[in-house]
Order: C-alpha cells, then sequence, then structure tokens
C-alpha cells in the first residue's frame, strides 16, 4: 500500500506556490525565508533590466546610490514609525564595555540567549530607496521652480518573512523622485504612470494598473489606507504571477503630496512646503515576473524582449 507517511509531530509540508519552481534556478537558500542568494542567471537579468530603466530616465535627474541603511532619525523624522513600524529592521550591537560584551559571548557559548546584550544602533534598514534623499534635498534650501528629480536605488529590508519567492525581506527597489509644487510633481507621476506601462509592455508582461494603499499598520492605519485609496495618492502596475485575484505590485507610483516637504522643511519655489512623488520598480519582482513570464530559459525568451534587454542575437 502506498501511503503518505508523517510521523504525528512531524508537520505536513506547505503546499507548493505557483512560483515555487523557479527557485533552484534563482536563488540559493540562505536560512530565513525571503532572503535568498542570487544566481548569476538571475543577476544577469536584473541588470538588464535596471539598464532599460536607466534608458528611460530624464534629463536632469541626479543620480544617487544608497547603502541598505540609514540613520534611524531620518526615518523617524519621515514618519515611518506612525505608518509602518511592524516592517522596520533596525541595526543593533553590543555596545557595552568589554567586560559587558566577554559576558554575552560566553552567554552563547554556554547556549543562552546573547541577543538579550544588544542594543540599537543609530541606522535602521532601509525600507525604501527614496527615503534618504528628502534630507538630502532639504539641506539644499528651496526647491528651483523646475523642480528636482532624482534616480536612487537601495537595498531595502522589511519584516515580511514569507515563502514566496515575490515577497522577500531583503530585496532592490529602483525609483525616480520628483521635488517640486503640486503640479510639476503630478505631471511627472502621470507622466511615469504612461512610460512605465510602455515598458512592462514591452517586456511582454500581462499587467493592470490600479489604485492601491500601503499597508499601514493597526486599526488607525486602515483608516489611512482608505483615504489614501480615496485620493489616488497610490497606484500599482500589478502582474498576475501567483492568480489573477492577487497580483503582484511589481512597480508602485507614489504621490506624497507635502508629506516629506513639510516633515523635512523643504519649500518650494513659491515658498510653499514642496510636493514629493516616486515611481518605485521592485528589481526582484519584476525579474521573477520576467522568468514567469517566459520562462527559466533566457535563451528562448522573445526576440523583442531579448533584443530590449541587450541579449546578443540568438541562433536559433
Ligand atoms: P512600495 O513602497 O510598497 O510601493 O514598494 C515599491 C516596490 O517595491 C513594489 O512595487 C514592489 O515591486 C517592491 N516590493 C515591495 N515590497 C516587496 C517585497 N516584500 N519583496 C519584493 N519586492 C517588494
Ligand atoms: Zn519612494
Amino acid at each position: 500500500m502506498n501511503v503518505a507517511m508523517f510521523a504525528p509531530s512531524e508537520p505536513a509540508p506547505p503546499p507548493a506556490d505557483p512560483l515555487d519552481y523557479l527557485a533552484d534556478v534563482l536563488f540559493q537558500k540562505m536560512g530565513s525565508p525571503g532572503v535568498y542568494g542570487r544566481t548569476a542567471l538571475y543577476e544577469d537579468v536584473v541588470e538588464r533590466l535596471a539598464a532599460l530603466i536607466t534608458r528611460h530616465r530624464e534629463v536632469d535627474t541626479e543620480v544617487l546610490r544608497f547603502p541598505p541603511v540609514m540613520n534611524r532619525t531620518q526615518l523617524e523624522r519621515s514618519g515611518y514609525l506612525k505608518s509602518f513600524p511592524n516592517l522596520l529592521g533596525c541595526v543593533c550591537g553590543l555596545h557595552g564595555t568589554e567586560s559587558e560584551i566577554d559576558a554575552a559571548v560566553s552567554c552563547f557559548d554556554a547556549g543562552g540567549d546573547w541577543t538579550m546584550s544588544l542594543s540599537p544602533a543609530d541606522l535602521v534598514l532601509s525600507p525604501a530607496a527614496c527615503y534618504p534623499v528628502y534630507p538630502i534635498a532639504a539641506s539644499r534650501g528651496p526647491v528651483p521652480a523646475s523642480g528636482w528629480c532624482f534616480d536612487v536605488a537601495a537595498d531595502c529590508f522589511r519584516r515580511e518573512p514569507s515563502r514566496h519567492l515575490d515577497r522577500l525581506q531583503s530585496f532592490r527597489m529602483r525609483e525616480y523622485v520628483c521635488i517640486g509644487s503640486p503640479d510639476h510633481v503630478s505631471a511627472f507621476r502621470e507622466r511615469w504612470m504612461v512610460l512605465a506601462q510602455e515598458i512592462a509592455r514591452d517586456l511582454g508582461l500581462t499587467f493592470r494598473v490600479d489604485y492601491a494603499s500601503d499597508p499601514f499598520f493597526g486599526r488607525v492605519g486602515q483608516m489611512m489606507a482608505v483615504s489614501q485609496k480615496q485620493q489616488s495618492l497610490k497606484f500599482e502596475l500589478l502582474v498576475p504571477l501567483r492568480s489573477e485575484e492577487q497580483p503582484t505590485a511589481c512597480m508602485s507610483f507614489n504621490y506624497h503630496r507635502d508629506h516629506f516637504g513639510t516633515a523635512w522643511g523643504i519649500a518650494d519655489a513659491a515658498g510653499e512646503p514642496a510636493h514629493t512623488a516616486c515611481v518605485a520598480f521592485g528589481m526582484d519582482r519584476l525579474a521573477v515576473a520576467m522568468f514567469h513570464t517566459h520562462g527559466r530559459d533566457v535563451a528562448r525568451w522573445p526576440t523583442a524582449v531579448r533584443d530590449l534587454l541587450g541579449f546578443p542575437p540568438n541562433d536559433r
């Protein structure tokens, strides 16, 4: 008789996810859900997508690349703790005296919990690529009438462990950020919502763009999410990777109104708090979407898509 054998104490394996078949060619497990080593095949596609996004960069855009950590006080001032405290990762260290640190290590050696000795550093893991840009902009004085545009990127962290390959804890985000008058910033977002759809179409992705809200924390957060939707402050480009009902957001188009301008004291040319917007590309989600859409063998991807991404011609 052929029966599945599970000892009563052994949990049944989780049901397969529609993206699981990609795991072995794209990722190496690293012991924590949503944190993966990436294969050369995968990284090559991430880099080609990044180059494609670069080719669409508007003129007079300043390029800044940020590390995976940022100043904790800056993130606090941006209001992150009011909105997503549950997602934040904070850097901790052993900051005590030599004997206190020795005691923590001895505790570990004796099989105890050394982490009780940790205390927070002045750093957090960046939860989005654009946060560090607002204090930098604020330090430059008033925004000129032509506004400012930045091209930023960072490895981002959000504490949302999941075994789904499109929900990582550590992932790459690329963003174009616009700072200026309400009209200027709204026009920027409108332009990018059109352009981003052209890019997604050219990449051969199936998608739709829809109103969205951020996963604000708690009951107050639910009200913030409703208001964000009502005011059309966030749109997402959604790709049905797992299912039509629960598509995956691969890009987002965010209008923050004067939130960062007020928090950081950034004034526009009229002396009013500057408005800001950002278009965010989830590089890892886009890459996973490409493999799921076109298959694991890049040599067999459609010629137009290969050409767009700068792959050498195939002699198929
Ligand atoms: P958001 O600030 O939430 O709009 O995120 C910007 C983009 O980052 C999203 O559209 C996703 O493509 C990507 N992203 C957000 N969270 C994750 C995650 N947990 N794993 C992978 N990509 C993510
Ligand atoms: Zn942003």
